[in-house]
């Protein structure tokens, strides 16, 4: 027997983990604040509640995929948890999921947190290889991980309820920091006679025989020795730096989104880090 599931919110994301528990054979009950949404999965099959509290009434799995962290206070204001496995998939800082972990326990619900590392068009999909962090209730996490492993992946980070959302925030971070190298690579060959579309593949290589890279940072930080390992020594990589900004101005390209990375490089390398790896820099940003 699958486990029937109560999903409350059908944006875009909502409406593909939908399809998935539906396509799956999940019994599944939906709510969503504008109702065409839910009416149009009732169509495919699913139950459509007339209320949220209607909706969590009906199955011992609930599962949150609002817009943000008000919205799920919002919705389940008026719904009574008592004895309900909460997973709560919208996506917030790792306060908030702890907050909304302590509110469910209050109420008597189980509480897991959820951080999707996908976009809808991958749910459902296995080969696109997303996945969701998950954090909070071990308990709840071993006794749905099989409904919860429907639509996507699933990682569990931890009891800290907080894990999933630091976990999201991590990753996704990291991706900004490689848009940005990404955007200032474009932009230095953007008035030339190159064709983006020749570059792109370079470009993507070269990230990705970079990306290893966080396997030797990290080694370094668990030993607290930034030294060992070390190719590239930070005193050789503040050397180059004169060239990448010289260059940059003279593509007449803004420095800006390097430069912040390039005055901790130098920062730390006045502080004595000459001989280390770019490790030191992750010191300088702990406060
Ligand atoms: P959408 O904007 O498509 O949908 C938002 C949903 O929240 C809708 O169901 C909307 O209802 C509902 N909602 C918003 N405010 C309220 C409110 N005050 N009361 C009740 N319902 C409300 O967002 P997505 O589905 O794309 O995203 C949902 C969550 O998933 C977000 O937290 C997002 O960060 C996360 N996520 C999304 C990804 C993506 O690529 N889309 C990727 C990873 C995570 P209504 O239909 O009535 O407007």
């Amino acid at each position: 027997e699958k486990t029937s599931v109560t999903l409350l919110g059908l944006g875009s994301m909502g409406t593909a983990l939908a399809r998935a528990w539906l396509a799956a054979g999940h019994p599944l009950t939906v709510w969503n604040r504008t109702r065409a949404r839910a009416a149009a999965l009732a169509a495919e099959g699913a139950r459509a509640a007339d209320s949220a509290a209607e909706a969590v009434a009906a199955s011992p799995l609930i599962i949150c995929c609002l817009l943000d962290d008000a919205s799920v206070e919002e919705v389940l204001a008026g719904t009574d948890l008592t004895g309900k496995d909460l997973v709560n998939l919208t996506t917030g800082t790792p306060a908030q999921a702890r907050a909304r972990a302590a509110w469910a326990r209050e109420r008597g619900a189980r509480y897991l947190d959820g951080g999707i590392m996908a976009v809808p068009p991958a749910i459902g999909v296995p080969e696109a290889g997303g996945y969701v962090f998950y954090s909070g209730s071990r308990e709840l996490f071993e006794r749905h991980r099989e409904t919860l492993g429907v639509p996507v992946g699933t990682t569990y980070v931890g009891a800290d309820a907080g894990f999933a959302a630091l976990h999201d925030v991590a990753l996704l971070s990291a991706m900004y920091g490689m848009f940005a190298g990404v955007a200032h690579a474009f932009a230095l060959i953007r008035k030339e006679d190159i064709d983006p579309a020749s570059l792109a593949p370079l470009l993507a290589d070269w990230l990705a025989a970079m990306a290893p890279s966080v396997h030797r940072t990290a080694e370094q930080l668990r030993s607290d020795d930034y030294t060992t390992g070390v190719a590239s020594r930070l005193a050789m990589q503040v050397a180059g730096v004169p060239t990448f900004v010289t260059t940059a101005e003279q593509q007449g390209v803004s420095p800006e989104l390097l430069s912040p990375y390039f005055a901790l490089m130098h920062r730390r390398l006045a502080e004595g880090g000459g001989e280390e790896d770019l490790t030191g820099v992750i010191d300088l940003l702990v406060r």
